[in-house]
């Protein structure tokens, strides 16, 4: 079993790094725990696969950087710090 989602803060939060989603992914403790986007309804089983996706959005759409702050794994910026467009942008984006 994959216990890397164990070692996160139950109350994590992160912007969602799925296409066109402006939604938060929180972690889940259920059995097996995860991490689930209340808008779009994507699940990530580990941290791992989560840092692979939103590596890979922010590769393809680089204004998403800046939501994000690499320390052992991808955390959130402080929500104050997003910048005022962000939402407009990520909405630009196909689904
Ligand atoms: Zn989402």
């Amino acid at each position: 079993m994959n216990t890397s989602a164990q070692t996160v803060s139950p109350d994590f939060q992160i912007r969602c790094p799925t296409s066109h989603c402006t939604g938060w992914v929180c972690y889940i403790e259920d059995e097996p725990p995860f991490f689930g986007c209340g808008e779009c309804g994507d699940e990530w089983y580990s941290k791992a696969d989560l840092d692979a996706d939103i590596a890979r959005i922010i590769e393809k759409y680089p204004y998403r950087r800046a939501v994000y702050r690499w320390k052992n794994g991808w955390q959130s910026m402080p929500f104050e710090q997003e910048p005022a467009d962000y939402r407009d942008l990520v909405e630009t984006e196909p689904f």
